[in-house]
């Protein structure tokens, strides 16, 4: 049987109609029937429909954030179709949609679910669109809807992915259209055995191009992005960086893990565990070679600087004069695990457990209800988490000069801060 192809193209490479053309432009001479391409939506589109779905949750008027958004995907469309071209309509339908889903009641117990049933729209209209493009230019395709192929459980926003139904879907859905044409899908999105929507969560996209490429056990995956490849550290922030040519499974997984956001820190293990390598290159340059992700015995010693936004660091000291001991790990882990908090640093001393967390106002709230009576809690929030792999410390002053820590945590390989970042 041919080899399949994944293409993912994300947000920043469709923002916009020149986007869009170029996109074209890169498939018109790489595509073959065994390729999927997985889009996720226009440019900041997600964000756009986080803010609409919170303006209702805070009963805010939301109406002219819709109309925002939709004449955003209609200049696009008016810029790239002819007048009369069946996006149009499909366009408004979509849109009806999405209107209608608002319509629902939302509370903070069901938001979780609610939220998915809105965020799916960016992936499904900007699949729409695309596809159209596509097909207008000659560049045949067909378009599936990836909620009928990853199948998962009901963890709304952070779904689980059921492997064997999602391969079966697969295998029954997917593969005898790539026998005929190529075949464009959203990124992100997921559907439940029940029929609901559910997502793979924030930047999910790259994980639902590896788990296609996993089940359909592709020669390659190739994620399309606004940077070379993977850069030793945030181009946006940081002037010198460096690019790796290659870099192993494990070390690349590394540094999502720390917050690196090339890539999303789900996608590199279906991929390591059947070998198939990963390539992360420039749609803005698509000849460029990239970074190839693969098996690679060489370590690397290059610094990788990792910085996170958006942390939390929370403090729990025991009030009762005892010491911290594993029970009250144990304790404290049981919560998290079961509000889907993930812990990004964690730091123990003789009476207090500090924990650096991503931000999720919500959760924290639900948190500190359950273990306020065993522990005085505290948090500050807005800060940085700064990873830096192989450092050194000629480095470490460079990037943090004077700046107060609130926490470090260092060892052979890595340091780690946590930075208040007004007082850069
Ligand atoms: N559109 C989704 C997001 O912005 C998924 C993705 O971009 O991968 O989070
Ligand atoms: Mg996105």
């Amino acid at each position: 049987m041919a080899k399949t192809f994944v293409f993912k193209f994300g947000g920043a490479s469709i923002k916009d109609a020149n986007s869009i053309i170029n996109l074209s432009k890169i498939l018109h001479n790489r595509l073959r029937n065994h390729t999927v391409i997985v889009v996720s939506a226009m440019g900041k589109t997600t964000n756009a429909l986080e803010v609409i779905i919170s303006k209702k949750m805070d009963m805010k008027e939301y109406s002219s954030n819709i109309t925002i958004l939709k004449n955003y995907h209609l200049d696009i469309c008016q810029t790239i179709f002819p007048e009369n071209h069946p996006i149009f309509p499909t366009l408004e339908n979509q849109f009806l949609k999405l209107s209608n889903a608002l319509d629902y009641s939302l509370s903070k117990e069901n938001y979780d679910e609610f939220y998915d049933s809105i965020i799916c729209f960016g992936e499904l209209v900007a699949s729409r669109i695309v596809h159209e493009y596509l097909c207008l230019k000659n560049i045949f395709c067909l378009w599936q809807d990836a909620r009928d192929l990853i199948e998962t459980n009901e963890d709304f926003r952070f779904a689980k992915v059921n492997w064997e139904k999602s391969k079966k879907n697969i295998k029954k859905q997917l593969l005898p259209k790539l026998e005929q044409f190529p075949v464009l899908t959203q990124g992100f999105i997921s559907g439940a055995a029940s029929g609901k929507t559910t997502t793979l969560g924030r930047e999910g996209s790259d994980f639902t191009a590896a788990i296609l490429a996993a089940c359909l056990g592709a020669a390659s995956v190739t994620i399309w992005k606004d940077v070379p490849g993977v850069l030793n550290a945030d181009p946006k922030r940081f002037e010198k960086t460096v690019k790796f040519d290659e870099l192993d499974y494990r070390e690349a997984a590394e540094l999502t893990y720390y917050g690196a956001s090339v890539i999303h820190p789900k996608t590199i293990k279906p991929l390591a565990n059947q070998n198939i390598p990963l390539f992360v290159k420039s749609f803005l340059d698509p000849d460029a070679a990239g970074t190839k992700i693969h098996g690679v015995k060489q370590p690397n010693t290059v610094p990788c600087i990792v910085v996170k936004d958006q942390q939390i660091l929370v403090s729990f000291k025991v009030t009762d004069f005892t010491f911290i001991s594993e029970a009250h790990l144990h304790q404290i882990y049981g919560e998290l695990e079961k509000l889907k908090l993930r812990v990004n640093l964690l730091q123990t001393s003789a009476i207090s457990i500090s924990l650096v967390m991503d931000n999720q106002i919500f959760k924290l709230e639900k948190l500190t209800e359950k273990l306020k009576a065993v522990y005085e809690i505290k948090y500050n929030s807005g800060l940085q988490l700064l990873t830096i792999k192989n450092h050194n410390a000629a480095l470490v002053k460079e990037i943090l000069g004077e700046q107060p820590l609130l926490l470090e945590q260092i060892t052979r390989a890595t340091f780690q801060a946590v930075i208040q970042p007004s007082a850069q």
